[in-house]
């Protein structure tokens, strides 16, 4: 369940619960994490959320899949949120709590008014920044926060924000959104070529800030993470891509994690 990634953040990185979330955990990850870092806590990480990427176009892509599991190694399946929208779903992620509970229950991007994991981190004098695509539900719904925001025009100039964000070496935890699949899908459909094309920019886009990271965070135990909010199926009618059902194709998503140790700890 995508409620799961706020708890695991905290126990990996040693901040507070958010009030709403609830207490399970990704526990494979939390031991792969504790593993990699050998117990001590995660300093810096970097959240890239692209937009609608499912676990059943990467089942029927493969390659795709391998190529995303190359740069972040440790896979686990995790259920969307129901309707699989993408303001709901980000909304849970990050507040650990189901739809009926942050209140989010519909199409609408409000700014969330409950304790977020970006109040918690930024309690704990962690330096958070959010970087997406205008007008995206992530660059609204956490908004009125001591954080940075940095509202770009498209995915292209996201990935050059995000990498001098994290050359600049101020921020602790940085979420990076991208969203030309989930355009695309809408225009065409999930397996589209257009939609081939938008997955292998979010992977090119995910590999340069894994490489980021690597340069530039050296001396942190760091984290990186592929979460996709949900899925995408072709709506008989339209004959185009959709979600926002309860069925496999849209609420199967998998999530991706690599943990590294800083250099000399
Ligand atoms: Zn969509």
């Amino acid at each position: 369940m995508l409620t799961t990634i706020t708890p695991t953040l905290y126990a990996l990185m040693g901040i507070e619960l958010p009030s709403i979330s609830t207490k399970q955990t990704l526990n494979k990850i939390i031991s792969i994490g504790k593993e990699r870092l050998s117990s001590s806590h995660l300093e810096k990480a970097l959240i890239y959320a692209p937009d609608a990427i499912g676990a059943t176009f990467l089942d029927d892509h493969e390659e795709l899949a391998k190529k995303i599991e190359k740069i972040a190694p440790y896979k686990v399946e995790v259920c969307s949120v129901f309707p699989p929208k993408t303001p709901i779903c980000f909304a849970s992620m990050f507040t650990g709590a189901q739809p009926d509970v942050h209140g989010i229950t519909a199409y609408k991007r409000p700014v969330l008014e409950c304790e977020t994991v970006f109040d918690v981190l930024i309690h704990a004098g962690k330096k958070v920044a959010i970087v997406a695509v205008k007008n995206s539900s992530i660059d609204l719904i956490f908004k009125g926060r001591e954080m940075v925001y940095y509202s770009e025009y498209y995915d292209p100039q996201v990935i050059v924000r995000a990498i001098e964000l994290i050359k600049s070496d101020i921020y602790d935890f940085i979420v990076v959104y991208n969203q030309e699949y989930d355009d695309m899908l809408h225009e065409t459909t999930p397996s589209s070529p257009q939609c081939i094309n938008a997955s292998k920019h979010y992977i090119e886009s995910f590999e340069l800030l894994k490489q980021a990271i690597d340069n530039y965070w050296q001396k942190y135990n760091r984290m990186i993470a592929f979460m996709p909010d949900h899925g995408a199926h072709i709506d008989p009618e339209t004959g185009k891509g959709t979600h926002g059902l309860n069925i496999p194709q849209d609420m199967r998503v998998y999530h991706f994690f690599d943990f590294s140790r800083g250099f000399n700890k």
